[in-house]
């Protein structure tokens, strides 16, 4: 790809969107190039409206980090310790299972579950968990785990990636996270998380979990050392991954947080970065269903513009205290009342929806 370094015409672009066409790696690098919010904004409009009308989906769910503790150091991270760190954690069972016993009459449907690589639990830990938390909480879907996670526990149990995977949903896992995805690109992993698996790698836990039938989610982290160039290919391995296996039931974008972490030098992206990387990824992931403003890390104020550049769902109601991005510097409030959040998206001039860990929706609100 080479491309002058702006290029403010997309009108062309524009238009093979609105007729429904695939939209290339060129097309997808002029749109990062140009300046032209407006036009990017009501293209992914469009394509977001025909995808979903005025609906913005939310979900009722809490996050469980079972442990920060990590022998990992990706420079981005502001999340993991080292074992004995103060701040450090690793949480038992039981006291997790304490910790959840409540949400069985909250109308919980989703538990999203992530922890770092740590160097001394054991994998029947991880599978304990997940049968003490799906006897617990038989209703709620249990979201866990990133990729890495799971290439960690082939590595502990010296199992492969089907063995493990089927193991996990037989103990409860009803689906994988998207994390770990970071920058597929292997100059950028090298840079910043360079002990990670790759995308290959990556791709090849998620295949197996849509294989068996589970959901995936798939993410990005952007706004750190990445290029233009290796954002687009990041998106399009997602789109040809999509193609293959099918599996991935949302898209999300998350920008990096400097705080307390190696990068801490670099600047947040800016709100129009923001809004021009959730615009793009809709415009160029004509298969991949949904796309998710996380708004823990966003902001509430940008998740409202996202939902007129390409965004349908918005994560969520979330009550537990939330570490990943927090630890990072995040401002957000740590929680939003549900009715809050469809005040929020009413006031977007969408119409709320809650929705089950499928995107089944299980009511429509009224504007
Ligand atoms: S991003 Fe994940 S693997 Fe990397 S240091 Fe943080 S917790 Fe560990």
């Amino acid at each position: 790809m080479s491309l002058p370094a702006t290029d403010s015409d997309i009108s062309d672009i524009i238009a093979r969107a609105e007729a429904g066409q695939r939209l290339s790696a060129d097309d997808g690098l002029r749109l990062f190039r140009s300046q032209d919010i407006a036009g990017l904004g009501y293209a992914a409009n469009l394509v977001r409206e025909r995808m979903h009308g005025d609906r913005t989906t939310y979900i009722v769910n809490r996050y469980l980090h079972y442990s920060n503790v990590c022998w990992d150091t990706c420079k981005f991270c502001s999340f993991y310790r080292k074992p004995g760190e103060p701040g450090s954690f690793a949480k038992p069972v039981e006291q997790i299972v304490e910790w959840a016993r409540p949400f069985r009459d909250q109308g919980v449907q989703e538990l999203h579950i992530v922890g770092g690589l740590h160097p001394s639990l054991k994998y029947d830990y991880y599978l304990e968990l997940l049968r003490a938390l799906r006897r617990e909480l038989p209703g709620t879907s249990l979201k866990g785990f990133t990729a890495v996670e799971v290439d960690w526990f082939c590595r502990l149990s010296r199992k492969d990636a089907r063995t493990v995977m089927r193991e996990l949903h037989e103990a409860g896992l009803d689906s994988l996270t998207g994390g770990g995805a970071e920058i597929f690109a292997p100059r950028v992993r090298k840079l910043v998380c360079p002990n990670k698996i790759d995308a290959a790698r990556y791709f090849e836990i998620h295949a197996v979990a849509h294989e068996m039938g589970l959901k995936t989610q798939v993410t990005m982290l952007y706004g750190h050392v990445e290029t233009d160039e290796e954002r687009v290919d990041h998106i399009l391995r997602v789109r040809e991954q999509q193609d293959r296996t099918g599996g991935f039931q949302v898209f999300i974008p998350l920008a990096y947080h400097p705080e307390n972490n190696a990068l801490g030098y670099l600047p947040r992206a800016t709100g129009l970065t923001d809004l021009k990387v959730y615009a793009i990824s809709r415009l160029l992931l004509d298969n991949v269903p949904h796309l998710k403003c996380y708004w823990i890390s966003a902001g509430l104020k940008l998740a409202q513009l996202a939902l007129s550049h390409g965004v349908d769902d918005l994560d969520g109601i979330v009550y537990e205290h939330e570490r990943i991005f927090h630890d990072a510097g995040s401002r957000t409030p740590q929680q939003v009342s549900e009715e809050g959040l469809r005040k929020l998206i009413r006031d977007a001039g969408r119409t709320p929806c809650r929705r089950d860990a499928r995107y089944n929706l299980l009511e429509t609100a009224q504007a």
